[in-house]
C-alpha cells in the first residue's frame, strides 16, 4: 500500500485513534477493577474487625474460648486469612499460617498506637487495623487481613488480555479498515479508469453512474456536467474556426486568381510584376494555412470512424513515394521506400496519405543534399509502425515534443516553406485513428518519425491474418518520448 495514499492515511489514522482509545480504556479498566477490589476488601475487613470485636467482646477474660469462637467463625488458616486480637498490648489471640501458605503471618510487625483505623499492605497480604476503647476502659486493637494472591492473578489475568488483546483487535481493526475503505473506494477506482479512457476519439463518453447515492456519486455527476459543457464549448469553438477558415478560404481563392491573372499581364511595369510576384506568394502561403487549419477542424470533428475502411499502408507509402520521387531528386536525397509484406490498418486512406506526404516532406526539407528518407512498415504487436527517418539536421531535444503542437517552428529563420501545422495534422490524424506519433532525433544526425496505428483484426477484414514479429520496432528507442493519444492539441 502506497504510504501516501487515501487507504493507507485513513486506515493509518483509524488506527491510531483505536489504539489510543484501546490504551484509554486498558488504563481505565485496569485502574478501576484496582480501586474496587480494593474499597470491596476494605469494606469486608472493616466489617470482620466490627464482628470480632463483638465475639471478642464476649470472651475476653476467657481466652481459651476466643479462639474456638473465631476459628468456628472465620476459619483463618482454612480460608486465608489473618486475625490477631490484642488487649491492652498483650496478644489475646492469632491465627495460625495458612494451609495453602498463601502468606507468612509471622512477618506482621505488632501494631503500635492505632488511633485511627489504617489499611497496610504486606507482602500477599493487606491487614485492616483498629483499635476500640471498651466500656470498661481496656483497648482492644484488632487486626483482620486477606491474603491478595487471588486479587493479583485476577488484575495480572486482566492485564495480560488487555496487552496480547489490543495488538489483535488492533489487527483486525485495520484489515476491516482497510477491506471497508478499499470498497468505499472503487466507485473512485472506476471514475478514475473511465476518465483515463477519455480521449478525442470518445468526446461523448461520460463517466459511469456509481449508484453510490453518496458524495461520489454527486462528484461523477458533477464531473459529467463539466465534461458537457466543456465538449459543447470545444465543439463551438471547432464549429468556429471551421467557419472561420472557410469564410477566409473563400475570398483567398479569389484574390489568388484575380493575382495570378494579373500575373499574365505583360504591359504591367517590372517592379509591379515582382511586387505581384510576392504578394501571390504570401496568399499562396495563407491559403495553405487556411486549408491546414480546416483540415484540422475537420479532424476535430470527426464523430466515430464512419468513413474508415482497409487500408494497405505498404502500398499507401509507395504510392506516395513515387508520387514525391522527384521532390528528392532535386535535392540529391536517396530515396528507399517500404519493401515487404502489406500491413493493413482501418482508416481513411486520404488522411493517412497526409500522414505520409506531411513527413516524408518535412524529412525532404529538413535533409541537406547528398542525405538519405528511408520510409518503412511493418507490423509489431497489435500495431502497425510506419517509421520515417532521415539524415538530416534533427531537432534539439527540447523541442521534440513541441513541433507536435500547432504553429510551432524551431527555427523560422531557416527560410524554410511552412506554418508549422504539419505535424499537428499528423498528430491529429494519428489520434483520430486511435494511434499515435513520437520521434527519436538527434541533432547533426537525423530525426526518426515513428507512427504506430491499430492493426485492422481479423474480424475488421473479414479473414485471418499472419502473426507479426516479436519486438516492436519502435518501443526500445521511441519509449521515452511517446506523445500520449489522448492529449488533444
Ligand atoms: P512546418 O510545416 O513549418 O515544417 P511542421 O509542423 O511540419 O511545420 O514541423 C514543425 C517543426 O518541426 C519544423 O519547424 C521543423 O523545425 C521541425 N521538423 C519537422 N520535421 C523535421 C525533420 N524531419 N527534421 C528536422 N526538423 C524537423
Amino acid at each position: 500500500m502506497n504510504r501516501r495514499s487515501l487507504t493507507f492515511r485513513l486506515v493509518a489514522w483509524y488506527c491510531a485513534l483505536l489504539f489510543l482509545l484501546g490504551v484509554g480504556f486498558a488504563a481505565y479498566t485496569y485502574t478501576d477493577f484496582d480501586r474496587y477490589v480494593r474499597t470491596s476488601t476494605k469494606a469486608t475487613l472493616v466489617a470482620r474487625a466490627d464482628t470480632i470485636r463483638d465475639i471478642a467482646g464476649t470472651a475476653l477474660d476467657d481466652r481459651a474460648a476466643l479462639a474456638p469462637l473465631i476459628e468456628q467463625r472465620f476459619a483463618p488458616e482454612l480460608r486465608a486469612r489473618f486475625i490477631r486480637v490484642i488487649v491492652n498490648g498483650q496478644v489475646a489471640y492469632m491465627s495460625g499460617p495458612p494451609t495453602e501458605h498463601e502468606f507468612d503471618p509471622s512477618i506482621i510487625p505488632l501494631p503500635t498506637t492505632v488511633k485511627t483505623p489504617r489499611l497496610e499492605r504486606f507482602s500477599r497480604l493487606i491487614v485492616y487495623v483498629r483499635s476500640y476503647k471498651l466500656a470498661d476502659g481496656r483497648v482492644l486493637t484488632v487486626e483482620t487481613g486477606e491474603a491478595t494472591g487471588m486479587m493479583r492473578a485476577v488484575e495480572k489475568g486482566l492485564a495480560v488480555a488487555m496487552l496480547f488483546g489490543l495488538p489483535v483487535l488492533l489487527i483486525l481493526a485495520a484489515g476491516g479498515g482497510y477491506v471497508l475503505v478499499r470498497r468505499a473506494l472503487t466507485p473512485v477506482e472506476s471514475m478514475i479508469k473511465a476518465a483515463e479512457a477519455l480521449t478525442f476519439n470518445s468526446p461523448h463518453n461520460r463517466l459511469p453512474p456509481t449508484g453510490t447515492g453518496d458524495r461520489i456519486e454527486a462528484l461523477g455527476q458533477a464531473l459529467n456536467r463539466m465534461l458537457e459543457r466543456l465538449d459543447n464549448a470545444y465543439q463551438h469553438a471547432s464549429r468556429f474556426s471551421a467557419d472561420a477558415a472557410h469564410e477566409i478560404g473563400t475570398p483567398l481563392s479569389i484574390m489568388r486568381g484575380e493575382m495570378e491573372l494579373l500575373a499574365t499581364r505583360r504591359d504591367l511595369p517590372p517592379d509591379v510584376l515582382a511586387a505581384l510576384g510576392s504578394t501571390l506568394d504570401e496568399a499562396v502561403r495563407l491559403s495553405q494555412i487556411v486549408e491546414n487549419l480546416m483540415a484540422l477542424s475537420r479532424l476535430e470533428s470527426i464523430a466515430g470512424k464512419r468513413t474508415h475502411k482497409a487500408v494497405d499502408l505498404t502500398a499507401l507509402a509507395d504510392e506516395t513515394i513515387d508520387q514525391m520521387r522527384l521532390l528528392a531528386e532535386d535535392k540529391n536525397i536517396r530515396l528507399d521506400g517500404p519493401s515487404g509484406r502489406s500491413v493493413v490498418v482501418l482508416g481513411d486512406r486520404n488522411r493517412l496519405k497526409q500522414v505520409l506526404v506531411n513527413l516524408f516532406d518535412n524529412a525532404v526539407k529538413y535533409t541537406p543534399s547528398g542525405g538519405r528518407v528511408s520510409v518503412a512498415v511493418e507490423a509489431a504487436g497489435t500495431n502497425a509502425v510506419l517509421t520515417v527517418a532521415d539524415t538530416g539536421i534533427g531537432i534539439a531535444p527540447e523541442h521534440q515534443q513541441l513541433i507536435f503542437d500547432r504553429f510551432f517552428r524551431v527555427a523560422a529563420d531557416r527560410g524554410e516553406s511552412g506554418a508549422g501545422l504539419g505535424l499537428a495534422i499528423v498528430k491529429s490524424i494519428c489520434v483520430a485513428h486511435g494511434g499515435r506519433v513520437s520521434v527519436n532525433s538527434t541533432p547533426g544526425q537525423g530525426s526518426r518519425f515513428c507512427v504506430e496505428l491499430p492493426l485492422a483484426s481479423a474480424a475488421d477484414l473479414g479473414e485471418g491474418r499472419a502473426a507479426p514479429p516479436a519486438t516492436p520496432p519502435c518501443a526500445p528507442r521511441m519509449i521515452d518520448r511517446l506523445v500520449p493519444a489522448g492529449r488533444i492539441i
